[in-house]
């Protein structure tokens, strides 16, 4: 008797199991099952991403489901497309031998008539997302009156989407004696209210650090100055030329920024958020999947149906809000028994969150600097040696080889593959030759700024009417900060300074990067020199126009006259890397903006 037939699952189901190659079942697979399959219960069920919950829930409810009718008997909500459609396929090979049980998927962006006609034609199983979903009851192209159950796939998600009114209204037009099944990563207060609303009795599962998803993945986390956040990326991504990574970032907009800069440096990256097009998404996850892209930008939302095996490498650009959120990223990798690593990039003000993930994840992270330039040009050179090591030799070219012979035959092989590489690592060499340690406690970086301040030039002063309490009280209210978070604000003729604590900066430069004041384009920048702002906050009142505190790196007496670019960079501005390689993502992430 194998490991899931001790769980109670019928014939049909073990032989695809079998198919599908799956030997012993997960814990949270070992203990949902056989409670699903012997009670009539609703259940919370709460496992880490990559633990295998579609089966737990899926296996018994296919065997619960009465093939023979062609009612809708299950409702499973979920939060995106993406997941949506991964579930029914899912749901499809563990059922392929239970050939009169239809499962539809419903979801937006791709024709609801065609939908409406396969529920219309027998789905014993709806697989939707809410939006759609409540679409489809409006316009009663679903009946799920009679349904006996109701799965709430990745809960949490769903509710950090903001679906908790679409499966309130959803949830209303099934019967009350059905049962919830609710699976969730992360068990945050919004699920706990759906789970005391709308469930009765709950059977409770948890499954605790011991499984199979995020034990092959290692955490490590990297100190820098925030500036220098992108400059570090690049590096990670150059030590590691193998890397097949997804990289977070908090907001659609620094998503789709971090992907241009790689794009425009010469990676093969691509953005995946909420913003672009059903249609542009699929482009993308195409593309990465077939490897074509390496570096995939993505916000939390958009990445959670992401299921590609091989990811070497997640790369937390920053930290997500949600500090749960941290699991779903880094179960990203290490899938299908593969080992993985965690990337942070954090600033020093963000070290103690590190210590919240590691009582989270009930693991340690190590402690690592930024590769120099020097070891990633080792990295890249051995890459290179091995790629040529691994080459098949292409015989096309032997017609011009005595020429070539002749032309390179006064050199030794050694000068030869000393010449060889250098084609190909000068540039490299020569970019990382100049390239400033970026790691954040090396006495050869940027100078620490002091006290955890940043100074900020903003391009607005005196002449727009502004002295250094109304433009206070300006960013203040914009930035929704308490009544000393802004201090130091010294107000020029055309443009200004002020100083706030490191950990407003994200926000700061975030606020301000298309921001329209009365027809004005405000612009704020990381001021090059923080040394000058070594001073307490006391001096600020006899700001407004007194001391001459220029930060170097702005002149005065130019009237605010600013490249717009973050000076601050400058040395790492233009990766090592040639010409763009990937066109037609490159195309792809420009067409974007369109609504989803
Ligand atoms: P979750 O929903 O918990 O994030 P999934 O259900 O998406 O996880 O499963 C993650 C991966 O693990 C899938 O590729 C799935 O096919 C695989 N898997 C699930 N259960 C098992 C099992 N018992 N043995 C081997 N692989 C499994
Ligand atoms: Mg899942």
């Amino acid at each position: 008797m194998n490991a899931f037939q001790k769980l109670g699952l019928d014939a049909d189901l073990l032989k695809a199991i079998e198919d599908m190659g799956f030997e012993t079942p997960s814990e949270v697979q070992e203990k949902s099952i056989p409670i699903l399959l012997e009670q009539e219960t609703d259940l919370v069920s709460l496992a880490q991403t990559g633990t295998g919950k579609t089966a737990a829930f899926g296996f018994p409810l296919i065997q619960k489901i009465d093939a023979n009718s062609k009612k809708t008997q299950a409702l499973i909500l979920s939060p995106t497309r993406e997941l949506c459609l991964q579930i029914t396929n899912e749901i499809k090979n563990y059922s392929k031998y239970k050939k009169s049980l239809n499962v539809v998927a419903v979801y937006g962006g791709a024709s609801i008539t065609d939908q409406a006609r396969s529920i219309e034609r027998g789905a014993q199983i709806i697989v939707a997302t809410p939006g759609r979903m409540q679409d489809m009851i409006r316009r009663k192209l679903a009946n799920i009156s009679s349904i006996g159950y109701c799965v709430l796939d990745e809960a949490d998600e769903m509710l950090n989407m903001g679906f908790y009114e679409d499966i309130k209204d959803i949830l209303s037009h099934t019967p009350k004696e059905k049962k919830t099944w609710l699976f969730s990563a992360t068990m945050p207060k919004e699920v706990a209210k759906i789970a005391k609303k709308f469930m009765t009795n709950p059977v409770e599962i948890t499954v605790g650090s011991k499984n199979m998803g995020t034990s092959n993945v290692s955490h490590e986390y990297y100190l820098v100055n925030h500036r220098n956040r992108y400059d570090a990326l690049k590096r990670l991504a150059d030590a590691n030329p193998e890397i097949f990574s997804v990289i977070f970032c908090r907001t659609k907009r620094d998503t789709q920024k971090v992907a241009e800069k790689l794009i425009e440096d010469g990676y093969n990256a691509a953005a995946l958020h909420g913003d672009l097009s059903q249609n542009q998404r699929d482009l993308v996850m195409k593309s990465f999947r077939s490897r074509q892209i390496q570096m995939l930008v993505a916000t939390d939302v958009a990445a959670r149906g992401i299921d590609v095996d091989d990811i070497t490498h997640v790369i937390n650009y920053q930290l997500p809000d949600e500090i749960e959120t941290y699991t779903h990223r880094s179960g990203r990798t290490g899938r299908a028994g593969k080992n993985g690593v965690s990337m942070v990039i954090i600033s020093k003000s963000e070290v103690r969150k590190i210590r919240t993930v590691e009582k989270i994840i009930q693991q340690k992270f190590e402690e690592k600097s930024i590769p120099d330039g020097k070891e990633i040009c080792k990295t890249q050179l051995f890459h290179l040696a091995n790629d040529i090591k691994k080459t098949e030799i292409n015989h096309d070219i032997d017609p011009y080889l005595p020429s070539i012979n002749e032309a390179l035959e006064d050199f030794t092989k050694e000068e030869l593959i000393k010449k060889f590489f250098s084609v190909e690592f000068t540039r490299f060499f020569n970019y990382y030759e100049k390239a400033p340690d970026l790691s954040a406690e090396s006495a050869g970086g940027r100078p620490e700024v002091s006290e955890g301040n940043i100074r900020y030039f903003i391009n607005i002063g005196s002449k727009d009417g502004f002295d250094w309490m109304s433009l206070k009280d300006f960013l203040k209210e914009q930035l929704n900060l308490g009544r000393d978070d802004v201090f130091k604000v010294d107000v020029k003729a055309s443009f200004s300074f002020f100083n706030t604590d490191e950990q407003h900066t994200d926000l700061i430069l975030k606020t301000f990067s298309e921001f329209n004041h009365n027809g004005r384009f405000i612009n704020v920048e990381v001021t090059k020199d923080q040394k000058s702002d070594r001073g307490g906050r006391k001096r600020e009142r006899g700001g407004g126009g007194g001391g001459r505190r220029n930060s170097k790196g702005f002149d005065d007496n130019k009237g605010g006259k600013f490249s717009g670019k973050r000076r601050s960079d400058r040395n790492d501005k233009k990766g090592p890397r040639k010409g763009s390689r990937n066109k037609n993502i490159e195309n792809s992430v420009k067409r974007r903006r369109s609504k989803a």
